[in-house]
């Protein structure tokens, strides 16, 4: 693995619905340099989303090859669901030079930062538990049981969020992405 390659990695986590996946989209399309990884799950894809594009969707089956085949860098069973980041395609990125970032949750992001300890880990939290509720409920992808179970969840993983190099509360968005811009051109500068 190329550890001699620091700051490469770039580890973004935060709460269902803290607006994680708007922020990194919006980041990409600023920083062509910047690249993110697929997550492979056995989730349902939610209405609009593409095979390849937001997921690889897999069968339980077919995701727990994987893991016994070692094809993931790290997994996690999040909601009743399993969720791993293809190891290939990051190893690829980084050996390339590339800036790839993992949009994943807490546990995820503790073993990435086992494996990469150089990684840049910045975790995204909401102005309020109130909000993000809000938010989970305006997406409107997610059944009553899914909601308070991210809810709980989400209770956890932002009592771990002091674990992280950076926190930034996304409330208003410009403000949120220009805090992300800083953490991660100071690592880019100083790579
Ligand atoms: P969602 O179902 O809302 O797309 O994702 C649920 C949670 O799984 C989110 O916190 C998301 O960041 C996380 N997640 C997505 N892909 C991965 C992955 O590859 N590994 C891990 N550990 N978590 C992931």
């Amino acid at each position: 693995m190329p550890a001699e390659q620091p700051g490469k990695l770039i580890v973004i986590t935060g709460p269902s619905g803290v607006g994680k996946g708007t922020i990194v989209s919006l980041l990409l399309q600023r920083y062509p340099q910047l690249r993110v990884s697929v997550s492979a799950t056995t989730r349902q894809p939610r209405p609009g989303e593409i095979e390849g594009v937001d997921y690889y969707f897999l069968s339980k089956k077919d995701f727990e090859t994987a893991i016994l085949n070692q094809e993931l860098l790290e997994w996690a069973e999040y909601a009743g669901n399993y969720y791993g980041t293809p190891k290939a395609q990051v190893v690829k990125q980084i050996e390339d030079g590339n800036y790839i970032i993992l949009e994943i949750e807490l546990a995820g992001a503790r073993a990435i930062a086992n494996i990469f300890p150089e990684a840049r880990r910045i975790f995204i939290l909401p102005p309020s538990i109130e909000e993000l509720e809000q938010r989970i409920r305006i997406r409107g992808k997610n059944s009553e049981e899914s909601i308070a179970q991210r809810l709980e969840i989400a209770k956890q993983e932002i009592a771990a969020s002091d674990e992280f190099d950076f926190q930034i509360v996304n409330d208003d968005l410009e403000s949120a992405i220009a805090q992300l811009e800083t953490a991660i051109f100071s690592l880019i500068d100083t790579s």
